[in-house]
């Protein structure tokens, strides 16, 4: 199967704010005949609460003409013979609700259909986490994939993406996660939808594949960040032995709202938010963004949710705080302060002693819930660590279970088979740590973290919601490690 994508934006007046996008998407699928009722195109309306593009009339054609765009320009095509199609609504998968368009007797396998899609606008009462949303500010859109593109169903297909910006002002330009400007390549419709858009005036920091994009004057230095954060992904790449050049690439939006300052992972790209009142620092920045990095690559499947959570997010803050440390790019300073933003949200948690999958339960209604495996996760793993260099007289460590599942085969990303690596190394020690973590046990940080550069303080006191006491865990560079480096 062959779907080309072609998105023409429409300015608001003459400047590079978007109005909307004319999309038009041409699906080949040469000598296929297809039932009435089966889905030509699928739209996300909302996704975990968080609200997609509001969508025109949809009319489809029978046609053949993909490919990238030739003299005919980019939105024509077969607009004579177009129909409107039966839709149906569901939830296609929890939490996630879309609309489906279906097909009419006699229909063949290469069809096209356009539709125009209004970019959300949010005002200083709003929020947005996740940030699947697909958003206009002051300067142009960013947004997921999965935000405002309608796509037939299919595993993998050639997809071609083509941007025709000749109503944008002058010096506009688009990226997305695989590319900047126009592009095509076999991709998944997961990848499709589920990674990062920009357009608009773009400003951008990039190196071949890896770049950052954002609009406007940040309140941090982006060249400085975007620079640092190129070592970073390099020595990533290496530690978790990706030899492939694949790309990367980070989109930055700015809030109008205060409770600014998430990021989402997508594939091969994240968009982080900020805002006036929650303006990050290259410091915090490079803890956030190294965290969203790692998603890249360790994984482990998570069903029911809160199976691996704690393994998923565990990884990444336990990398994004190790590895930036091993390559040099961030000193104990930094560290210390990236040690106690972990501590913080852990252990005042209210599901602190919850088992994981009782948590994951509440994911989506509870952002306490939602934030506590990470917390866990981590300090599961840093104990972990420890053990494991200490069996082994510091011959093995964490790296060697994380980097076995990461080369091996994806079926094998799993609950089960992190035991059975966990029992080769630890035995039934480490499988018993590992069903109490599982449990909701409190994961009590070793006092000497890292190698006992770090002092544990601990304190006790009411817990996040006041329902209980808990005890507090933070770490304090020790003083005679402050000169080797507060970066
Ligand atoms: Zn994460």
């Amino acid at each position: 199967m062959r779907v080309d994508v072609y998105i023409r934006p429409q300015p608001e007046g003459s400047g590079p704010d978007v109005a909307f996008m004319d999309i038009r998407v041409v699906v080949e699928q040469p000598g296929r005949k297809l039932a009435a009722g089966e889905i030509l195109a699928e739209m996300t309306e909302t996704i975990v609460g968080v609200p997609c593009c509001e969508m025109g009339e949809v009319s489809f054609a029978q046609s053949v003409c993909g490919g990238p765009p030739g003299q005919e320009g980019l939105m024509e095509g077969n607009k004579k013979d177009s129909f409107s199609c039966e839709t149906t609504r569901q939830e296609a998968s929890p939490h996630i609700q879309t609309i489906r368009f279906l097909a009419v007797e006699g229909m063949v396998g290469s069809y096209e259909y356009r539709y125009r899609v209004w970019p959300r606008r949010v005002g200083p009462e709003g929020h947005s986490a996740p940030l699947f949303d697909f958003r206009a500010e002051p300067g142009g859109v960013n947004g997921a994939g999965v935000a405002f593109l309608a796509l037939p169903p299919f595993e993998r297909a050639q997809a071609g993406l083509y941007w025709d910006l000749s109503a944008m002002p002058k010096g506009c330009s688009a990226a997305c996660a695989f590319f900047e400007g126009d592009g095509e390549r076999t991709a998944s419709r997961e990848e499709l939808l589920y990674s990062y858009y920009a357009c608009g005036a773009l400003k951008k920091e990039a190196a071949q594949d890896f770049g950052m994009y954002w609009f406007g004057e940040p309140p941090f230095d982006a060249a400085e960040a975007a620079g640092r954060l190129l070592r970073l992904f390099a020595y990533m790449k290496e530690f978790f032995g990706e030899t492939e050049e694949k790309p990367y690439r980070i989109f930055v939006r700015k809030d109008p709202f205060d409770d600014s300052g998430h990021g989402t992972a997508g594939q091969r790209s994240f968009l982080f938010g900020y805002s006036d009142a929650m303006a990050p620092t290259v410091d915090s920045l490079m803890d956030l963004l190294a965290h969203e990095m790692v998603h890249n690559w360790p994984t482990m499947r998570d069903e029911p949710a809160g199976t691996a959570t704690w393994y998923v997010e565990g990884c990444a803050e336990y990398y994004s705080i190790v590895l930036p440390l091993r390559a040099g790019i961030t000193g104990y300073g930094h560290t210390e302060r990236a040690l106690n933003r972990r501590c913080a949200p852990y252990f005042g948690n209210p599901y602190r002693l919850t088992a994981n999958l009782e948590a994951g339960r509440h994911y989506w209604e509870d952002s306490a819930a939602q934030r506590m495996p990470y917390g866990r996760g981590f300090f599961y793993l840093a104990r972990t660590d420890a053990q494991l260099r200490e069996a082994s007289g510091g011959a093995r460590s964490l790296d060697d279970i994380v980097l076995a599942l990461c080369h091996g085969p994806a079926e094998k990303q799993t609950e089960e088979e992190y035991q059975r690596l966990l029992e080769k190394e630890l035995g039934e020690e480490g499988l018993t740590a590992y069903e109490e973590m599982k449990n909701g046990a409190l994961m009590v940080p070793p006092p000497e973290l890292f190698g006992g550069v770090f002092e544990r303080l601990e304190e006790s006191g009411p817990d996040d919601r006041g329902e209980g006491l808990c005890t507090r865990y933070r770490f304090r560079l020790r003083a005679d490690c402050v000169r080797q480096g507060t970066r």
